[in-house]
């Protein structure tokens, strides 16, 4: 499908903070994509983790394997409606870029620690890195990504940091949380594929780590049908060891939900009729899912938090990642110089310390505790 009249042009972007020459050979939005999978961050999302800690299996996921997976389910979502799939890939890949070690356990840790000093939140914390904390340019600190795909990223803010943002960057990328527009078809369809992807994921690595039964899905025809529909097309993976049936009910899933989100935002536009990209912009939310299946997903997320996200062993890890972060923070705001030099030289200790800590891979997180306090934090009781 060729590109449609409302999609993001590459041509007609916004532009960046800092001006710069066209690139030979790419467009904005190919430039874009390809800054963030030679950056730092990047590299670091092979080893912070969403559910289950680094250290606790090779196999699980990984920011960096979930950013793929978000990409490829985006490229096809995005082909489908004729959305530009190099924003829509640039977009997926720096998605997470602002994530804390340990999961949801090492923002909300990060987040009681920085309090009373503007918070911490991740998707503030992904546009800081790209804008700002990337250190790689002799001009400009952070990546000067295009506008489109910085709008992409900043998914999430509150009234309070979108007034200070704008405040920064009149007009910018905070704009739309205060008139309550919408960001680009390609950003809204970033958040779609990010639930398609964790949903399936965490059923995928839920069963591997033993804490999910799959029979424990059986409610839930989002999930089941396909299951049903697998084994009455392949009767003999009843019989087959390994994980086959759950992995052809998962292919299945995914598929269903990316041809669901075609067909039911397909149906969307042709009513809305944006005429561009702004003014898509200006309309309803046009990306969805039919609701049908979007109160499958629904219940699929609300099983996982039950059974998974709140499983005590996944709980016993959470309070320790708890207890890691928050030490680290207070370790570092004792003794900034433990930190590199560019940070422990930034005017706000808290914000230093805060950008350092959110930075760090599990692993190199779990190491400085060990070092900045004598004690292995996860080492088996
Ligand atoms: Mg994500």
């Amino acid at each position: 499908m060729p590109l449609a009249h409302y999609a993001s042009n590459a041509a007609a972007s916004r532009g960046r903070r800092h001006l710069e020459p066209e690139a030979r050979g790419r467009n904005n939005f190919q430039r874009d994509r390809d800054r963030i999978v030679h950056s730092t961050a990047f590299r670091r999302l092979v080893y912070k983790t969403q559910v289950f800690i680094n250290h606790e299996g090779d196999l699980f996921r990984t920011r960096m394997t979930h950013s793929l997976e978000v990409a490829q389910l985006g490229r096809s979502i995005a082909r489908g409606l004729g959305l530009d799939e190099d924003l829509v890939e640039a977009i997926a890949l720096a998605h997470d870029l602002g994530h804390t070690p340990f999961g949801h356990a090492g923002q909300d840790a990060l987040h009681d620690c920085m309090r009373a000093h503007g918070g911490f939140e991740h998707n503030l914390q992904s546009l800081r890195v790209v804008d700002q904390l990337e250190a790689r340019y002799p001009d400009f600190d952070g990546l000067n990504l295009s506008f489109e795909t910085r709008e992409g990223i900043l998914k999430h803010c509150s009234r309070r940091d979108a007034l200070a943002l704008e405040a920064l960057e009149p007009g910018g990328v905070a704009r739309r949380f205060l008139d309550g527009s919408q960001p680009s078809l390609e950003a809204q369809l970033i958040n779609l594929a990010d639930q398609i992807a964790y949903n399936a994921h965490d059923i995928d690595d839920g069963v591997r780590s033993g804490l999910l039964q799959f029979e424990q899905l059986a409610g839930l025809t989002g999930v089941w049908q396909h299951r049903e529909q697998a084994l009455a097309d392949h009767p003999q993976l009843a019989a087959m060891p390994g994980r086959r049936l759950l992995f052809e009910t998962i292919r299945r899933m995914l598929s269903a939900q990316v041809h669901d989100v075609i067909d039911a935002t397909g149906a969307a536009l042709a009513q809305a009729r944006p005429a561009s990209a702004d003014e898509a912009r200006a309309m309803q939310r046009l990306l969805r899912f039919s609701d049908a299946v979007q109160a499958d997903a629904a219940a699929l997320k609300r099983l996982l938090f039950a059974s998974l996200y709140r499983h005590p062993q996944v709980m016993r890890t959470t309070e320790v990642a708890h207890q890691v972060v928050r030490e680290l923070f207070a370790a570092y705001l004792a003794a900034p110089a433990e930190m590199p030099a560019e940070h422990g030289a930034m005017p706000d200790r808290h914000r230093a310390v805060a950008d350092y800590v959110a930075g760090m891979t599990d692993r190199f997180a779990a190491r400085e505790h060990r070092r900045l306090t004598g004690m292995d934090a996860f080492a088996a009781p």
